[in-house]
């Protein structure tokens, strides 16, 4: 057997964000195969064999990779459109567009999506896809197939709808699946992607869209099929006033109830948003082990409000960060979320302890590792843990002058990422991506939004 490789990184800050948030000035971090085998001040061990590189990373700072909760990438095509509308306004206003997707434009959306979250420092992502008109391909697979190219971790949540304008839902009915149909799909693409083991690079959960958009039966049957394949659910909960007026009107009683009475509270759930939640639905959501994805860069533009993250943490509710899609986040970065939360939590009731800049990079590297049932591989720089991280780039004009590197990261300018790693697998170098030709899904996504749009207007 060949004996492991090792890569050394040494002379830099490191932000471990392990229990204690263990911190170094100036430290080395080892990666032996896919894992980290020390990390830890000053310079790296002597006599370490089978060194293959040696990383000065002098000027640098070096954190967990980042991990996306929640996203839906075939928004790639539809950005910058129903800008100054609220949630159901704008999903009314895009869903005709939506359902003329087609595998192709599946695919490139992935790609951009994906190209765009990798080279600001995403070392795992997730897509929530729940849009599959009939007839028109294998766009789970696609989807799948864009995330092995570019290099990062995935979760793909195979979403669904089956709740149609006819029965009292928000999509139009020629968006929606069936429920039978919906659930053979997503016991399958499950039995044929899910990957449980240590270190996978691919992983499916059970997410169907929102009460909004899904039934009653495909809320609880999908619960019931993720408990029995052993995988994790995602869904929409709590967004707006708009969703909690529907769940009263429609089921007489607030999300947070009607996610308890369907199956949907648990362990194994990570929810989106959960802007609207009162005492109760927290304390629920912490007895529960409930997970929350929040995105307040999409709550902030579709005007959703702003989610009690502080309150959440205090309860001890895990929570991550998310991008949301990106025609409701048109930068589709997760870096700057970072900043965002910390921005928008202030702007709450907690005021100037609402949120930390270490606790921000919290949210988005480990808590987004606890809400997709990951913490034991991946979200911080341990011994034994996956080999996923990035080193920032700090002694630049952005970041030279701010001496705290955390505090730098997540308020200042968008930090340069001079390295990102995957399972100890370089997939950035220098702010470019090492697997993908960015500029040809440049090109392929422009011409796919194009194609969509024409279709979507009957050409
Ligand atoms: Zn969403």
């Amino acid at each position: 057997m060949a004996a492991v490789e090792r890569i050394v990184i040494e002379n830099c800050a490191i932000a471990t964000v392990d229990a204690d948030d263990t911190e170094y000035a100036s430290g080395h971090l080892v990666l032996a195969g896919d894992r980290i085998e020390s990390v830890g001040a000053g310079p790296a061990p002597a006599a370490l064999e089978n060194v293959v590189r040696r990383i000065d990373a002098d000027g640098h700072l070096a954190t967990p990779g980042l991990v996306n909760t929640h996203h839906h990438f075939y928004q790639w095509l539809t950005r910058g459109l129903a800008t100054d509308h609220n949630l159901f306004d704008w999903l009314v206003a895009l869903y005709p567009t939506w359902a003329r997707l087609d595998e192709d434009m599946v695919r490139v959306a992935a790609q951009g999506s994906l190209a765009m979250m990798a080279r600001g420092g995403v070392t795992t992502a997730m897509d929530h896809h729940y849009v599959y008109p009939r007839g028109t391909g294998d766009l789970s697979g696609a989807i799948i197939g864009a995330a092995r190219e570019t290099g990062v971790r995935f979760t793909l949540a195979r979403g669904s709808m089956d709740r149609g304008e006819s029965d009292g839902g928000l999509p139009p009915d020629f968006a929606v699946e069936s429920l039978d149909d919906a659930l053979a799909a997503t016991e399958a693409t499950v039995r044929e992607h899910h990957d449980a083991s240590f270190g996978a690079m691919t992983q499916v959960a059970v997410a169907p869209c929102s009460p909004f958009s899904v039934s009653t039966e495909l809320m609880r049957d999908g619960a019931e099929l993720a408990r029995r394949l052993g995988v994790r659910l995602h869904t929409h909960g709590s967004e707006t006033v708009e969703e909690e007026k529907f769940c009263h009107e429609l089921f007489g009683m607030g999300p947070t109830d009607y996610f308890e009475s369907t199956g949907w509270l648990g362990e194994d759930v990570w929810m989106a948003h959960c802007v609207h939640m009162n005492d109760s639905d927290i304390a629920a959501f912490a007895r529960s082990g409930t997970g929350v994805a929040h995105c307040p860069s999409s709550n902030a533009r579709l005007a959703a409000g702003i989610a009690r993250v502080p309150d959440l943490l205090r309860a001890g509710v895990p929570v991550g960060l998310g991008v949301d899609g990106t025609a409701s986040n048109e930068s589709g970065e997760l870096h700057t979320e970072l900043r965002n939360a910390l921005l928008v939590n202030r702007l709450g009731p907690h005021r100037e302890s609402a949120l930390t800049a270490r606790q921000a990079l919290r949210l988005g590297t480990f808590g987004g590792a606890q809400v997709l049932g990951r913490s034991r591989e991946t979200g911080s720089l341990e011994p034994g843990k996956l080999a996923d991280l990035v080193l920032w780039r700090m002694d630049t004009l952005a970041h030279a002058s701010i001496a705290d590197p955390v505090a730098a990261l997540v308020l200042g300018a968008a930090a340069p990422v001079t390295a990102s790693f995957v399972g100890g697998r370089q997939i950035v170098a220098d702010g470019r991506l090492l697997h993908v030709d960015e500029e040809a899904v440049a090109r392929a996504t422009r011409a796919e939004a194009r194609r969509l749009a024409r279709i979507a207007d009957g050409e």
